[in-house]
Order: C-alpha cells, then structure tokens, then sequence
C-alpha cells in the first residue's frame, strides 16, 4: 500500500529578539479564515547567522518569510528581486522563495498606512508628522507617509547620521528632515508622533521630545503588548490626545505578506477582533 504525504507549506519570521512577535498568531488565524494549509515558526537568528539562516530555509522547502528587527536592512543582499516599494525603501519584511530565487517586499508602510487611515480614520494630508527612530521600520514607512502630502515629516534619531541618510533617500518626495530627539523645535506641534525605536522592547524609554506633544497629538507606538508600551505610557502621560500601539499594523502588514505569499487577502476586521484588540 503506498501512502500519501501530506506537505506543509512553510513560513516564519527571522528576527532578534523575536520571542516577542505576534505574526504566527496573526498567520494561523489568516489560513483558519481563509482554509489555507501552512504551518508559520518563530526563528530567533542573530546578524552573524542570518544569510546561512535564510538559505538554509529556502533550501529544506521554505515558501517564505518575514524579517523583523534588527535584519530589514541586511536582508536586502539576499534578494534577487526587490518590489518598488523595497527598492525604494531600501529595507525588505518579506521574503518569498520562487524556484531558486527570492523575491523581496516591504508591506510595513501600507500595513501602517491602513491601519492610520482606514481603521483609525486619520487624515494625513498637511499634517505634521514625527517620526522617531530611523532604522529598518521608519525605511519602510516613510515613502508611503510623504505620499500622503503631510506638511512636513520630521525624523528624529539617537544617531543622527542614520535620520540624515533617509532624508537624503526621500527627500526628493517631499518635505523631511532630521534632527536628534532632543532639538526638536519647540514650536512645532505635531498631529501625529510616531515612535520607530526598538526601544520599548528593552523596556526602555528614551528622552522623547516631550514639546512635540499638545492635547491635538495622535501618539503611535510601532511597538505593541499586551500591556501599553513604554512609549504607549509615556505619550498619555504628556497629554496626547490619542496614544496606541501597533497591533493594527501588525495585522494589516502580515495580511499584505498573505496576500503576497498565498494570493489571498484575509479580513483583517475579523482577526483584530479575534485577538481582542480594537481596530
Ligand atoms: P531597527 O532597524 O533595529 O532600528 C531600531 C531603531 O531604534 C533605531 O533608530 C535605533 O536608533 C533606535 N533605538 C534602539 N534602541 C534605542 C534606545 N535605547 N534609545 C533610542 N533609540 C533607540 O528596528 P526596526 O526594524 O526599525 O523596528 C523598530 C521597532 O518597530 C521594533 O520595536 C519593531 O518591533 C517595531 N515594528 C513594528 C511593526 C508593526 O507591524 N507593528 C512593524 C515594523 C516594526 P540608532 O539608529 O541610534 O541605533
């Protein structure tokens, strides 16, 4: 008698630290609503490990994967096609194995981008926006956000010459500029504070530009918990009209990376309701 195996397809996401990600969750329950047949893995890969990491993947069957902090940048050497998006950003969070090539994505910036606009409602245009930190996540949204037409978008970062290097890669799209989080002109208000940094997942809270928050500023954390953020607190704490963590984007992101890997779009509604998180 000759049986059948059945074969899985296989994804993950390759970070460091990545104990803290969601997206297996967010996967399993995108092929439950979708009755797609996957099993997603959490694979914790250091720098030094992760092009041997990723090929490794690739070679044993892998269909694809996510990148996640701190390799959204390096991952880019082992792409043998980049989408516009990561071109542009210069960054990749998705990785899709085709034959023997791989394919990159970025989906970070419309995954924040549908959840900034569709689901909270926000309106960008003329707005002024902070972004702080300038690693591999602001590389992703920045682009999608100067599409938006704000005012002006300002990128703030413990190193400057890292905010200085995507002004010069997005200048040319609109209004941004850099600074370090401490000379923020007080001046400025700013309806929408994004925090970048992978700060909070240390638990630490840098010296933020408390000035740049009124009681009209909608405070983002990328980062997400089940208990608020660090940067979550400290945005309530200054009195910012809004303050809410990334769980929207986190779920609209991975739905762009199934959409990418499976060529089916899950309801994003439902899984954020699944997982008690309010859109
Ligand atoms: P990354 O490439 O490693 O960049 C880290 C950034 O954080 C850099 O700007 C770094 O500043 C800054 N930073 C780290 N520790 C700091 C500290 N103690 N004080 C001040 N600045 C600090 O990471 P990433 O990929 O951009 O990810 C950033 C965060 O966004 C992570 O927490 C990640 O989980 C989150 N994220 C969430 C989503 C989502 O869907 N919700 C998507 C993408 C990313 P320097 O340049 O000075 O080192």
């Amino acid at each position: 008698m000759v049986t059948g195996t059945v074969t899985v397809d296989r994804y993950g996401v390759m970070g460091y630290p990545v104990s803290h990600s969601r997206s297996p969750v967010i996967h399993r329950l995108f092929a439950l609503q979708t009755g797609q047949s996957l099993q997603y893995e959490l694979l914790r890969v250091t720098a030094e490990k992760l092009e041997e990491a990723v090929r490794q993947f690739q070679r044993t069957g892998g269909k694809g994967l996510n990148v996640t902090v701190p390799h959204k940048r390096a991952v880019c050497r082992l792409v043998d096609q980049l989408s516009e998006r990561a071109s542009t950003a210069g960054a990749v969070n998705t990785l899709a194995f085709q034959d023997s090539e791989i394919f990159g994505d970025n989906t970070d910036g419309i995954g924040l981008l549908r959840d900034l606009v569709v689901n909270l409602g926000l309106n960008l245009d003329s707005a002024n926006i902070l972004i702080l930190g300038a690693g591999g996540a602001t590389r992703g949204i920045v682009g999608p956000l100067l599409e938006m037409r704000p005012r002006t978008l300002r990128i703030a970062n413990r190193t400057l010459k890292r905010a200085e290097d995507l002004v010069e890669r997005f200048e040319r799209m609109g209004p941004v500029t850099a600074c370090r989080f401490n000379v923020i002109p007080v001046s400025e208000s700013y309806h929408l504070i994004i925090n970048a940094t992978s700060a909070g997942l240390e638990g630490e809270t840098p010296p933020y530009p408390a000035a740049a928050v009124s009681e009209k500023t909608f405070c983002y954390d990328l980062s997400y918990g089940i208990k608020p953020t660090p940067f979550s607190i400290w945005a309530r704490d200054h009195g910012a009209a809004h303050s809410v963590m990334g769980w929207g984007m986190l779920v609209e992101q991975a739905a762009e990376s199934f959409h990418i890997w499976r060529g089916v779009r899950p309801d994003t509604k439902a899984v954020l309701k699944q997982m008690s998180i309010s859109a």
